[in-house]
């Protein structure tokens, strides 16, 4: 299952977290949501593969512990998501599709 690029229109934010918006639903510690709004991460698919912290031409992304769920006890966090140039590179990479960029949402400043 790949992160939903709708998730604007389906899910609701619940929370922020290091400046980004946190899309809900989240029950920690296993469901954790989607985080970063221009830069999205789907939590509860990130499998913490690396990828696009190796990548990132900009360092959007910042590794945090996410102890307890199922997928993986670590996250690739959209840190930084202001700093992101759409290269796509990250999107590219990631194994599991946990990763959707688009300039045109909100949350770019
Ligand atoms: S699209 Fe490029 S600049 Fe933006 S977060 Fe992904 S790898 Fe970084």
């Amino acid at each position: 299952m790949a992160i939903d690029p709708q998730f604007e229109t389906n899910r609701e934010t619940v929370d922020e977290h290091n400046g980004h918006a946190v899309w809900g639903p989240v029950e920690e510690p296993e469901k954790l949501g989607i985080h970063g709004t221009h830069v999205a991460v789907d939590f509860d698919i990130c499998l913490a593969d690396g990828a696009c912290l190796e990548d990132c031409p900009v360092d959007v992304f910042e590794w945090v512990d996410t102890p307890g769920h199922p997928e993986s006890e670590l996250k690739a966090d959209p840190a930084n998501e202001a700093q992101c140039i759409d290269c796509m590179l990250c999107v590219d990479v990631c194994p599991v599709d946990a990763i959707d960029v688009d300039p045109g949402r909100a949350g770019r400043t």
